[in-house]
Parts: structure tokens; sequence; C-alpha cells
């Protein structure tokens, strides 16, 4: 039996790993990222985006595979919404939530209704079985291809999973919905023994998975300090200080000595998810973190010698101009090293979703047609506040960059492309859920 784990345009750590499992198992398999060298009697497909459910490419591909036999089934992210991917996609299972003892299960020859995180169709009626979560995450090592080395996500070959969870209830994140809000952290010898096989195989860079670096061997929301200080200490013996990176923590995630760690074993930058500075915008986030938190994080990391980047959402719905301006001041008080800014994405199966179905077009900023500056541009309010806030922010970084007329350019094909994107995601939900 040949089983092939496909992960379209970049290798996912998560089909990474679901290879690794297949491989220690005892099975023949393969993983590409190329539809052109898909090929076996089980095809595993890792998708992490809802615009992949609308690829042209995947759905022929697909197809194609039924026809001649194979059985193909898809995993990762978009699994939370596993109606969707069986509508768009027809793969004959989904996967949803945590593959690792599904996907052994499955190729057993188990009976699917019988195995847990299964979705199917059976004649015109959708099965669903029960969903399970594994008590303890650990598994053999990745399935990691010889091109890894060529990859660049965000600076990184690839990232690393060390736990599993967040506390947070941030109404656009998937992280507690699929994993929990209680953290299950893996064992320290295990990412150890995973970061120098990948380092073997070519990477030179890894960044941390799993929202926030900081709360690994945590217990809730109290932080076991020394537990990450050797979880990127170790990293850092094996990449080199500067080629760990711990992307995204919680601003009320930080300690002292975790800022001096960060300093120390790592690229030297946190990012901050701020979101908004708007107090009510916030709320309606469930964030949990306020502009005045913010404020003391960012001062607290340049104590540190800890360089900040902030990444900020606009066009939330029920957010106003106001509050927009709101989240401008406060850019231009902190003056953030960098910045990632993003009209607000309706990920399928978070409270966001169940809010953007809830609101008329009408009343969404993301299918408002702008009339106030940018009026000219044909804009949506959506993608003019993303597009306004672009270019604000060049002038708030802690080094002011010169809006040319390239990047001006650059920002409004972003603004644009953010808002056409969030636009088919949300005809895409409302397809499913109304
Ligand atoms: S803190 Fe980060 S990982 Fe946690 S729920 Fe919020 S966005 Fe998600």
């Amino acid at each position: 039996m040949k089983i092939c784990v496909f992960s379209p345009g970049i290798y996912t750590y998560g089909a990474m790993v679901i290879g690794g499992i297949i491989r220690e198992a005892g099975y023949e398999v393969a993983i590409t990222k190329n539809i052109a060298e898909i090929a076996g009697n089980f095809i595993f497909i890792s998708l992490y985006s809802t615009q992949q459910l609308l690829s042209p490419g995947i759905k022929t591909v697909i197809r194609n595979l039924k026809d001649s036999g194979s059985t193909v089934i898809i995993g990762g992210a978009v699994s939370a919404d596993p109606e969707m991917v069986l509508g768009e996609l027809e793969p004959d299972l989904v996967v949803t939530g945590e593959g690792e003892v599904t996907v052994l299960k499955i190729l057993h020859g188990d009976e699917w209704d019988s195995i847990p995180n299964c979705v199917y169709r059976d004649d015109d009626k959708i099965v669903k079985t029960k969903k399970e979560r594994v008590a303890e995450i650990s598994r053999p090592l990745p399935l990691i291809p010889d091109d890894i080395g060529n990859q660049n996500i965000r600076g990184a070959q690839t990232y690393i999973e060390t736990h599993r969870g967040c506390f947070g209830r941030c109404s656009f994140c998937q992280v507690p919905l699929i994993f929990g809000r209680r953290i299950r952290s893996r064992k320290l010898e295990e990412i150890l023994q995973e970061a120098e096989l990948f380092h073997q195989k070519g990477v030179r860079r890894v960044a941390l998975i799993g929202g926030t670096g900081s709360l690994y061997l945590s217990k809730g929301e109290v932080l076991n300090e020394d537990a990450f200080i050797g979880l990127i200490k170790g990293l850092s013996e094996i990449f080199g200080q500067k080629n760990v990176s711990c992307p995204d923590i919680r601003a009320d995630c930080i300690t002292d000595k975790i800022l001096d760690a960060v300093r120390n074993y790592s690229v030297g930058w946190i990012f901050f998810g701020i979101e908004s500075g708007s107090p009510r915008v916030l709320d309606l986030m469930q964030k949990g973190i306020y502009p005045d938190s913010i404020r003391q994080a960012v001062e607290r990391c340049r104590e540190h010698g800890v360089r900040v980047a902030g990444s900020f959402i606009t066009g939330y719905p029920g957010e106003t101009w106001e509050d927009h301006e709101l989240t401008k001041d406060l850019i231009e008080e902190i003056a953030p090293d960098d910045l990632f800014i993003s009209s607000a994405e309706p990920i399928p199966s978070t409270p966001l979703a169940d809010l953007v179905l809830k609101t008329p077009d009408s009343d969404n900023p993301a299918f408002i047609p702008h009339v106030g500056e940018y009026k000219p541009l044909h804009l949506t309010e959506a993608e003019a506040r993303a597009f306004d806030m672009m270019l604000h922010a060049d002038n708030c970084r802690m080094i002011p960059r010169l809006t040319t007329e390239e990047l001006y350019q650059t920002y409004l094909k972003e603004a644009r492309t953010q808002g056409e994107d969030i636009r088919r995601a949300t005809h895409l939900l409302q397809k499913y859920h109304h």
C-alpha cells in the first residue's frame, strides 16, 4: 500500500508530523507539495486556509484521484468546518482536529464510524464521529522532505510544535477551539530531538508554533518561566542564537526572565497580537488585553532590549472609524518596530464567523462601500481602513519608513486582496451555514 501526504505549496508542520506517524507504523509514505507528484492508494491532504477550499486545481486533482481508485482524506486547520470541506472539495473523508490516532486507525482498516474525529458522507447524510484530543502529545519524528531548507515562512524554514492550547478566547482564533484551553506540552527531549533532525535536513531557522510561546509547560495561566527558558535555550544551541523565533506571545504572558530569554536565545523579537486600540472593539474580540497593558508590555520589552512587532485587525464587524482612529493613535504612541495589518477574517467555527453570519452584508465593513477619503479608489470600508492603517504605520514605526509610490501601490493591492479573500470566505460561510 502506497501512501502520499500532500501539502499544497508549502510543507506544513502538520503534514510532516502525519507523514512521520505513518512511516513509523511501517507504511510506505512520501510527502510532496506538488500536485503533479501525488500518487498512492491513500492520499492525505493538509489544508490550512479557507482560500484553499476554493482552489480549482485542488478540486480537480481530488476528483481525478478518486476516479483512479485512491482514497482521499483531508485534514488540517480547514477541518474545523468539515461540511464546508466535504461540500467544496468532495474528499472521501475529513479528519477533524487532532489526527494522530485517527490516521493510523484509518490505515489499519477500522470502520470509519468507529474512529474518532471522522466526518464523511454516507449516501446523502453526513456522518460525524466523536471528537477526541490526545491526552499526551508524543509521537515519532516527522517525515521531513529533502528540500525543506528551501522553504521560507516569514524567514523560517519550518515551525515546530511545543504545546497545544491557549487559555485565551479571542473571537477570531481557532487555537482554543481546535486544541482546547488547557495547555498540553511536549517533552523537551522530544522537541530537541526533532529540532536536531530538522537542522540536519537543512533547516536554518525555526519558529515556535502554538499560540503563545511562553505558555510552554504552564499550568493554565501560571507561566513556567524556567521551562520556556530551557526550551528556547535548547533550540538556540541547535540552530544558533539568532535562528529561533517565538512569533506570538500574549502581552500578559511575559515576565522579566522570559524577556531576557527572548533577547538572549532568540531573534530578539516579540510579536504581540494587539489587534485594536479601542477597548470597545477589544471587548467584541474577547481579547482580554487592553491598551494600557499593551503600553506597559511594550515598555517592558524595550527595557529588556527586545524588539516589538504588533499585529492589528481592522474592519471588525461593529468597528467604527472612531475605533479605527484609536488604533492609529495607539500605533503612533507605542511605535512598534514592525507591524502586521489585516482585515478581520471570519475563520470557520470561530465566534467571529458566527458574528459575520449574523451580520447583514449591509452592516459588514467587508462589503460596505467606503465613501470617505479613499472614495476614488473604490474600496470597501474594511479595505479602506486596512490601507489607511498601512500608510499610517509607515510614519509610526520605531524607524519611520518613507511611503514610496511603489509601497503605496503594494499596500493598496494588499488591502484589496485581503478584502477579496474575506468576501470569498464570507460567501462560503453563508453558503454552508445560512
Ligand atoms: S491569545 Fe493568541 S492563541 Fe490564544 S486565543 Fe488569542 S489569538 Fe489565539
